[in-house]
């Protein structure tokens, strides 16, 4: 999730809000959940409230690059002539270059994680703060190159809550004529899970793990606390 403004903390701005089961949303279109056992086998150390900050963020960066290797899988590849030592061959490469937009600052350590999978993909930063009053997200920083050349970009936040700053951030790439656009994301409650795959239909969404609900103040349960303090020290 973005950063909250803590100025503007409500009461509890999910209190009373219906939220779908997560039998209603375990066949969403282009939603892939995780079901490999090394994922999960990191997810219950991720969860683990007494896993300090460095190993924390180390995890995070291993799931990120798990979700990498998952969410890369179908990408376009091109054909190109190389010369091993002994011989003339026929190789793929990956058709068009990679961009992952990590919604700060929660996202730091999933794009580094990305980028231990792909480390010739362009990272374009994008600062996104939460209004807890409305649940909005307003744009505070914005690295996104105005010419971009590519063939997928990746957002990455690791909770999917409410979907707020999951929403926003797809509306501001799609202003890129991005030909191809993933959302990736750790955890993903119901509610944000529906809500982004009924505004952006038209993107893939990967998950390593879907939880139960949001609590009266946005946060995924079971889930994992707060991912920024967890990854940054900062409780
Ligand atoms: N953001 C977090 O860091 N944790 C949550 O549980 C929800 C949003």
């Amino acid at each position: 999730m973005s950063e909250i403004d803590e100025g503007e903390r409500p009461a509890l701005p999910m209190k009373g809000v219906p939220q779908p089961s997560r039998e209603e949303v375990l066949g969403l279109p282009r939603v892939y959940i995780s079901t490999h056992p090394v994922m999960q086998h990191k997810m219950t150390a991720l969860r683990d409230k007494y896993t300090p900050p460095a190993d924390f963020y180390r995890l995070v960066k291993e799931i990120g690059a798990l979700l990498a290797y998952e969410a890369t899988a179908t990408l376009r590849l091109e054909t190109e002539v190389i010369d091993t030592p002994l011989q003339s061959m026929e190789g793929q490469r990956l058709a068009g270059g990679i961009g992952i937009t990590p919604i700060l600052r929660a996202g730091l350590g999933l794009a580094e994680g990305f980028r231990e999978v792909i480390s010739e993909a362009q990272v374009w930063h994008l600062g996104l703060r939460r209004d807890e009053r409305t649940l909005q997200a307003l744009e505070y920083y914005n690295r996104l190159p105005h010419q971009v050349d590519i063939q997928v970009a990746y957002a990455v936040d690791p909770m999917l809550a409410t979907g707020g700053s999951a929403i926003d951030a797809i509306n501001i790439l799609k202003k890129r004529s991005i030909p191809r656009l993933s959302y990736v994301c750790i955890l993903a409650a119901p509610y944000g899970l529906l809500k982004l795959s009924q505004v952006h239909p038209d993107i893939d969404i990967y998950v390593a793990a879907l939880d139960q609900s949001l609590n009266d103040l946005g946060y995924i349960l079971p889930g994992l606390g707060d991912a920024g303090d967890r990854q940054f020290g900062t409780f």
